[in-house]
């Protein structure tokens, strides 16, 4: 097959409707709706975004949600989902879904017995059972599931690399693309299966002609709907994160949406729009919030827990718009954290995605309105410059 096949795309299209310098402002249409971006895409690692109903997801704006292929493989079971009507259904979810395709939990969660060409094996961390994924089997999972948008499976080298380890996973991950992109057109012959596509994974950790070989590969194996960058934010310098987006902006197409994947803090996030990425995921802001760790634009990272908080009768965030700075105080957060108490966990969590998804609003209205440059400068300022000592 070539790029002359191209990949079914039906229902998936993305639209530029301004930029500014590398950012952009776009529409990513899916078959369960239209995905504003830039867009941050909350974590729902086991089919739920973690304390909060589907119902308060919508409410924060968020329009596109991500689940994860290894942990729904292993429990309750991808098959168990399909027989059930997918993950929309199961989870009663109606926006887009975007799978990812169980590799980086593989590679950072499982304990790995083997990895060759063919696929991986590994132990679950569940319950140490043995499981084998090979790339046409990760398709499958992401089939019987059911997301809008499904990743191809890859390997990604953790930050520090050297190139020689770069260069092999970069070889390993082409050859599974092509695999995973023959199993997904096959099975889009079989009548039943859900409008879907297959982003895949560029990889290359931070050598930059490694970067621009594997976007070059990888373009010619398709017409994507869109393209993921992995392997990054996993450990490497902040400027060398910072230099392979800008290196990559030059080598992808300008029509295709870019998902920057495990990105991340509200600053990165304003870094990498403004080198030109789409959609974004992280488990931050949910996994902090259960750390009672909070964002604020004029304070940069908090813990609540600290003893300062024990009288403070402000709002988390006196800029925020979401219901948990509407209606509560630091002092009151702050007892729900140091108890530890699960609507403490729960109001954090809204703060915190909120956070972030109002953040992409915003760059999003800056961009059309041709003020991102000197806004995100301005904010970067604001948050960084009055970061927190007990942060
Ligand atoms: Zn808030």
């Amino acid at each position: 097959m070539t790029k002359d096949t191209p990949l079914p795309a039906e229902g998936f299209s993305f639209r530029l409707l301004g930029t500014v310098g590398q950012a952009r402002a776009g529409t990513f249409q899916t078959p369960h709706g239209p995905v504003h971006t830039p867009a941050f895409m909350p974590v729902g690692t086991q089919g739920t975004v973690k304390t909060l109903t589907p119902d308060e997801v919508e409410a924060l704006g968020a329009s596109m949600i991500l689940a994860n292929t290894y942990h729904l493989f292993l429990r309750p079971g991808h098959e168990l989902v399909g027989d059930l009507g997918g993950l929309h259904q199961f989870m009663r979810w109606n926006g887009p879904i975007l799978t990812d395709s169980g590799g980086f939990q593989v590679f950072s969660l499982a304990r790995i017995n083997k990895i060759q060409d063919e696929g991986v094996t590994f132990q679950s961390h569940i319950d140490g059972s043995s499981h084998f994924f090979t790339p046409e089997g990760v398709v499958e999972i992401q089939r019987a599931l059911s997301a809008d948008v499904i990743m191809a499976f890859d390997q990604g080298p953790p930050g520090g690399a050297d190139r020689r380890t770069v260069e092999e996973a970069n070889r390993r991950t082409l050859l599974w693309l092509e695999r995973c992109r023959d199993r997904f057109l096959s099975l889009e012959d079989e009548i039943s299966t859900p409008a879907q596509t297959l982003f895949p994974v560029l990889q290359g950790n931070v050598f930059d002609d490694l970067r621009l070989q594997q976007a070059r590969d990888v373009l010619r194996l398709g017409d994507w709907a869109g393209l993921a960058i992995g392997g990054l934010s996993v450990g490497e310098a902040k400027e060398d994160m910072w230099r392979t987006l800008e290196v990559m902006d030059s080598a992808l197409p300008s029509g295709t949406p870019r998902y920057l994947m495990g990105v991340g803090y509200p600053d990165d996030l304003l870094r990498a729009v403004a080198r030109g990425c789409d959609l974004f995921d992280c488990v931050a802001p949910t996994r902090n919030a259960r750390h009672g760790t909070a964002w604020s634009e004029a304070e940069g990272q908090v813990n609540l827990r600290h003893a300062r908080f024990k009288r403070d009768t402000h709002p988390v965030d006196p800029a925020c718009d979401c219901y948990t700075c509407q209606r509560f105080d630091r002092a009151y957060l702050r007892h729900l954290a140091v108890a530890n108490e699960w609507l403490g966990h729960r109001l954090l969590t809204i703060h915190n995605l909120r956070f972030l998804v109002s953040l992409a609003e915003r760059a999003r209205a800056r961009i059309i309105d041709g003020s991102f440059a000197s806004w995100s400068r301005d904010w970067l300022t604001r948050y960084e410059g009055a970061r927190s000592p007990s942060a």
